[in-house]
């Protein structure tokens, strides 16, 4: 095993910074971040700012609800605590089912979805320069995704909170970048663990090795 140069949070053993009950490593990043810095992220969180209402209520909603409610739930209760009434889906084709019925969820809850599907704007990917090969069936019209324009559309509907159905991994981050609104999750796309990535990791010695070993991850 390679030697790690630059130390952080993941060759911590101590997790000392939760409830100071061990001590911080000589890594340590709490000790090693200036104080002013740390105090001004505290002055965020204190204040009247929009970061600040966000802040307390995930924390609210964590104390409260901590294993009683489903993620689908925890964000009816974040957008209920920030004022977000209208809420917009970010919807990949996938998991447009699933949208259709978390929909239900935020009418049955008084708040206003609208949702963009990531094929919005239905262009070929041929224009954006991929190969025919490369798409998933050849040889047809396949439209590709459209993140850019999917916020864009919930941009120009005034959402306050945007929630990402699936998108695929980079396609959530332009659509993340683009979006005016807050986002959050509700489903991480994972098309080989029914949307549970974590699955990959719990597995990593045993079903999954693979994802360890060096030979198959310069392969990618
Ligand atoms: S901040 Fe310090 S104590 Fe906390 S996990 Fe990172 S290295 Fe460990």
């Amino acid at each position: 095993m390679a030697k790690v140069e630059n130390l952080s949070c993941s060759e911590c053993g101590q997790m000392h910074c939760y409830r100071r009950n061990k001590k911080f490593p000589e890594f340590c990043l709490t000790e090693g971040v200036e104080v002013a810095q740390v105090a001004q992220t505290v002055k965020t969180y204190q204040g009247d700012s929009i970061d600040a209402k966000v802040a307390r209520a995930a924390a609210e909603i964590e104390g409260l609800y901590y294993c009683q409610i489903s993620r689908v739930e925890e964000i009816v209760a974040f957008a209920k605590r920030i004022d977000a009434t209208r809420i917009g889906i970010a919807s990949c084709l996938g998991l447009i089912e699933e949208s259709k019925i978390f929909v239900k969820v935020l009418r049955a809850a008084g708040l206003e979805p609208y949702t963009v599907l990531c094929k919005v704007g239905s262009v070929d990917k041929s224009e954006i320069g991929i190969p025919e090969t490369l798409k998933i069936q050849c040889d047809c019209y396949e439209a590709c995704c459209n993140p850019i324009l999917q916020a864009q559309l919930l941009n120009a509907e005034k959402t306050h909170l945007n929630v990402v159905m699936g998108l695929c991994v980079g396609h959530d981050s332009l659509f993340m970048k683009y979006s005016d609104a807050l986002v959050t999750t509700l489903v991480t796309k994972d098309r080989v663990t029914g949307h549970n990535p974590a699955v990959t990791l719990y597995t990593s010695k045993s079903y999954n090795k693979q994802i360890l070993d060096p030979v198959h991850l310069k392969s990618l």
